[in-house]
């Protein structure tokens, strides 16, 4: 029997992906029924596993029927995939996962979603977003990959799903940390100012966010790329060898911490709308995540007006160092110096510079940057 190399993901396989070899329908049952356990269990407590600020409006009665019908669905794409696949780990996933499920949601009937603690794991954002970006960006790469020979389940793939699942579930801490200093700092710039400011139109307001977010977020990244201290937790980030849509969540939390409260910092100081800026946060969420996609899409319209995806592959290269520092307008590069965008190429490899691994696997990159040099 031929093992698979050390390190590789379970799922590396030499079988076919198209319609027909078992490969879609035990994705699609995997990532139904992670998300179908996922949704049983904050419905047993959800008092610890949803942000109390979500939790009382959640739609339950509509949320049970989709249960009754994502369940037996992950059970049956399951057992096709393992009927058609000679590698069993995506139909093993799925019925395993709606097996979970189906057990939680029988022996834990649901609660009342408006629990009454005020502390949450954010479990519900998890299952949430995962299903709305596997439902999204996966058919997108299937259908138009750069990297055609990259299969969805790479190496490291578990990693990075971990990094996706800890920054969902720890949400609420984290949101703290950056909201509670720069909301108590804003008090200090002029009542009338903010007000100003805030009776904009929300179109004036969105992209003037924007441009103030990625002005302080390209400084600060750049800090992180040059002050070594900062760059021992940025590593994480640049240690990705291979890009897609989860390999942007590969953010460490002191990483994240950091510039999150400082590019918060002048749009509460500013006193820009909340719903301007909860436009703002799912709009970041989404380029974030569409950067870093294996997309050949090149959108050369769209290139010198907001950040793409090969603009920000070119920042993860292992051949060129500290280019494209900016997250949203490309021509902050171009004002600073640090514009890197060739006519048409893609970067060979991805990764640390000089070959460099970097830490494997989730908890080895959370604990490196603490350790010694
Ligand atoms: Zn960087
Ligand atoms: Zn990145």
């Amino acid at each position: 029997m031929v093992r698979a190399p050390a390190g590789t993901s379970p799922f590396v396989t030499d079988e076919p992906q198209h319609f027909g070899s078992g490969w879609l329908s035990g994705t699609i049952g995997a990532v139904l029924g992670i998300a179908a356990s996922g949704t049983a269990v904050c419905l047993a407590l959800p008092q610890h596993l949803t942000l109390p600020a979500l939790r009382a409006s959640y739609p339950v009665p509509f949320v049970v029927s989709a249960l009754h019908a994502a369940i037996p669905l992950a059970f049956v794409l399951g057992l096709l995939s393992l009927w058609l696949r000679r590698k069993k780990t995506l139909g093993a996933i799925a019925i395993g996962t709606a097996a979970l499920a189906a057990t939680v949601f029988a022996v834990a009937p649901p609660l009342d979603a408006a629990g009454s603690t005020t502390v949450g794991l954010g479990v519900d954002v998890f299952v949430f977003t995962l299903v709305v970006y596997a439902a999204v960006f996966l058919p997108l790469e299937r259908l138009w990959p750069l990297r055609a020979e990259q299969p969805t389940f790479r190496p490291e793939w578990w990693t990075d799903l971990a990094w996706f699942a800890s920054s969902a579930l720890l949400m609420q801490a984290t949101s703290f940390v950056i909201l509670a200093p720069a909301n108590a700092l804003a008090t200090t710039t002029p009542a009338g100012l903010r007000a100003a400011i805030a009776s904009l139109p929300l179109v004036v307001q969105f992209p003037a966010i924007v441009l103030v977010s990625d002005l302080v977020q390209y400084h600060v990244h750049r800090a992180c790329h040059r002050v070594p201290l900062l760059w021992r937790f940025h590593a994480i980030h640049h240690s990705a060898t291979s890009m897609d849509w989860l390999a942007g969540s590969r953010l460490h939390v002191v990483d994240a911490v950091l510039t999150r409260s400082l590019v918060y910092l002048p749009l509460a100081m500013l006193g820009f709308a909340p719903a301007a800026i909860a436009a703002y946060l799912v709009f970041v969420a989404a380029q974030a995540t569409f950067v870093h996609t294996n997309l050949r899409w090149r959108l050369a319209w769209l290139e010198p007006w907001l950040v793409v995806p090969r603009f920000h592959h070119w920042h993860h290269a292992d051949s060129v160092r500290d280019v494209n520092f900016a997250v949203h307008v490309p021509w902050l590069d171009r004002v600073f110096g640090t514009f890197h965008l060739p006519a048409k190429d893609w970067p060979d490899a991805y990764g640390l510079a000089d070959g460099a691994t970097g830490p494997r696997g989730f908890l080895r990159q959370l604990l490196a940057p603490f350790g010694r040099r």
